[in-house]
């Protein structure tokens, strides 16, 4: 038998294009369960955002990943969905919607430079995370 406990994260995101650091929110929410060894699953239930782990010690990084999925993506072709944002729906789709971070000791288990990143691709707007934490 397995603990399982579920939390939803709140985040209002500032620009079209932005990746937010969540790390220390997840981590808190893992400490929060009492989970010591398991899973944790992080949920974007958005179609304009995504979540990745990537590199967190460099700020640039970042700034660099949003530049070059606006490379990948073109904003000029005839799109024929109507509200516009179909470069917001094919960046979602290219970094995915959930991720999931092995817990050891209560910790997770991510490499020295990587953190995790909510992803908005169509902001300014009020995101939910969801964040399920399965020990076992
Ligand atoms: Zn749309």
């Amino acid at each position: 038998m397995s603990d399982r406990k579920s939390f939803v994260l709140d985040i209002r995101s500032s620009s079209g294009n932005q990746l937010i650091d969540i790390t220390s929110e997840v981590s808190e929410k893992i400490s929060d369960s009492g989970v010591k060894n398991g899973i944790c699953h992080i949920y974007v239930p958005h179609t304009t955002a995504a979540v990745t782990i990537n590199e967190n010690a460099d700020p640039d990084v970042a700034i660099d990943i949003l530049a070059g999925l606006d490379d990948i993506v073109s904003d000029k072709l005839e799109y024929r969905h109507s509200e516009g944002n179909s470069p917001a729906h094919i960046k979602s789709s290219l970094l995915g919607i959930q991720e999931q971070v092995l817990i050891e000791n209560g910790r997770m288990v991510l490499g020295t430079w990587q953190g995790i990143y909510f992803c908005e691709f169509d902001g300014p707007r009020s995101r939910k995370i969801h964040v399920k934490v399965i020990g076992g």
